[in-house]
């Protein structure tokens, strides 16, 4: 597996274990925090654009398993297909955060 370093978009350091790394949405981008940094982080002033709920863990995994099925469920149904491609969005975030930080911790 290739190397890479994940770095902490909030304090700049190394990010070491997947137990401590937190994916969110910031705007548009997927960005790796620290576990603390985010829980800073969302109490001070960039969390205009932070959102509140992380990518990875528990609940991200659920979300984007259901985001999965609803997604596929709606590309069946001819008038509301959009709804497909909204909820293909938390899965492809989800995916984001895997193959760009996630795989390179342990
Ligand atoms: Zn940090």
């Amino acid at each position: 597996m290739k190397e890479k370093l994940v770095l902490c978009n909030k304090c700049g350091r190394m990010i070491e274990s997947r137990e401590d790394l937190v994916t969110a949405v910031n705007f548009v981008f997927v960005e790796p925090y620290h576990t603390k940094c985010y829980s800073r982080g969302v109490k001070s002033l960039n969390t205009v654009f932070l959102s509140n709920t992380p990518i990875n863990g528990f609940m991200g995994n659920v979300s984007a398993v259901f985001s999965a099925i609803l997604s596929f469920g709606f590309l069946f149904s001819s008038d509301m297909r959009i709804f497909s491609l909204i909820f293909f969005i938390p899965v492809l975030l989800r995916a984001l955060s895997y193959f760009n930080y996630e795989r390179y911790l342990k």
